[in-house]
This record gives structure tokens, sequence and C-alpha cells, in this order.
């Protein structure tokens, strides 16, 4: 299937096409009627680094958010700040057509005042801390995405505990895609945690 098959808007095919992406990775290709489908599914996918997975959640969260409303409706959480900022660039030029704003949720990154952004990216401590300080409504959240949550896992500090809590701030309805390279039996419960059950599976 083309990306044009997908269903996606011309918007995002434009930001698409500009990174000179022609057609869909392996990953995209399992992964993108899931991630896209209606009602929407929750994801557990298995995928390295390299495979374009980026693309495959940051084109979901962009396809679910409405620009004509200016609070956050996806976020994405990473291990790192350094991540965090990577996936950030990543989404930015990838949404740059869409007039979606996508903003990062890192320590030291000022969120004073109402998120007016639709995307946050960001690590799970900013994210409680803002949610905390009524920077936006986590009940509005359409997409949930945890990325490398693997490394995440292995980190140490309460970045599992606090994605947890995290997750259970949001609305149960809200569409879950967790991708992680490696599933050992820990990650596994913990992927099960923040993903609600029945999802999709892919390796
Ligand atoms: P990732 O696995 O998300 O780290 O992506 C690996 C690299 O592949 C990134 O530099 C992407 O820009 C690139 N990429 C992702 N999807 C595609 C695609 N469909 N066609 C060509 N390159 C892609």
């Amino acid at each position: 299937k083309s990306f044009e098959e997908l269903g996606l808007s011309k918007e995002l095919l434009r930001g698409i096409y500009e990174m000179n992406f022609e057609k869909p990775s392996k990953i995209q290709e399992s992964a993108l009627p899931i991630i896209l489908s209606d009602p929407p599914t929750n994801l557990i996918a298995q995928a390295q680094s390299g495979t374009g997975k980026t693309a495959a959640f940051t084109l979901g969260m962009l396809h679910r958010c409405k620009k004509e409303q200016q609070e956050p409706q996806a976020i994405c959480i990473a291990p790192t700040r350094e991540l965090a900022r990577q996936l950030f660039d990543n989404i930015h030029r990838m949404g740059r057509y869409t007039g979606l704003q996508v903003q990062l949720v890192v320590k030291d990154e000022n969120m004073d005042g109402r998120c007016t952004s639709q995307v946050l990216v960001g690590t799970p401590g900013p994210f409680l801390d803002a949610i905390k300080k009524r920077a936006f409504d986590p009940k509005k959240i359409q997409v949930f995405v945890l990325d490398e949550a693997d490394v995440l896992f292995a980190m140490t500090g309460m970045l599992n505990e606090q994605s947890v809590k995290l997750k259970k701030l949001l609305n149960p309805k809200c569409q879950s895609l967790l991708f992680s390279a490696t599933f050992k039996p820990e990650v596994r419960d913990f992927a099960a945690r923040i993903v609600p059950q029945p999802c999709a599976q892919i390796s």
C-alpha cells in the first residue's frame, strides 16, 4: 500500500514526501492501518530504531489532531530529554503543513499558563507537573504514545511508575501505542499496564 491509500491528509502527505519518503517501510505498512483505524485500536509494537517506527506513530498522532482545537490532543513520551527533543524535531517536520503545533514538555522548558499546542512530546515527570499545574486537560488526549519502552523501563528513577500514573490520568478511551525494540517479561508486563487490552501486537 502507498501512503495515499492509507487515508492520510494531503498536508501530511506533503510533509512526508518532502522528507523523501516514497513508500511505507515494513513497520509502517503493518502498523499504520492499525494506528489509523476507526474506531482507534491500541497497539504494542516491537520495532528497532532505523525501521521507520517514529513516522508510524507520528502520522497517527497528527492524523487524529484537530487544528481548530487549540489544546493538547496527542502526547508522546520518551525516556530522556534528548530523545524527546529528537522526536519533537521529527514530529515538527512531518507536520509542518498541517497547521498543528508541537511543544516539548521536559524539565526546564517553560510550561506556564494554558497549553495551546495540539501535540506534546516529553518525559513523564514534566508531564505530571504540567497536569498538576492544569496546563492541559488529560481527558482531552486522543492518542498516547510511549516510545522506547525498554529503554525507559531500564532507566533509574521512577520513569515507569510515572508513565503508569500519567496513563491513568487520561481518558480510558484514549488510543495507546507502545513501541519497544525488545520485550523481556518485565517490559511486557509494563507494556500491559500502559496499553489496555485487547490490543493489536506486531513485531
Ligand atoms: P526511525 O526508525 O523512526 O528512527 O527512522 C529511521 C530513519 O528512516 C529516519 O531517518 C526516517 O526519516 C527514515 N524513514 C522513516 N520512514 C521512511 C520511509 N517510509 N521512507 C524513507 N525513509 C524513511
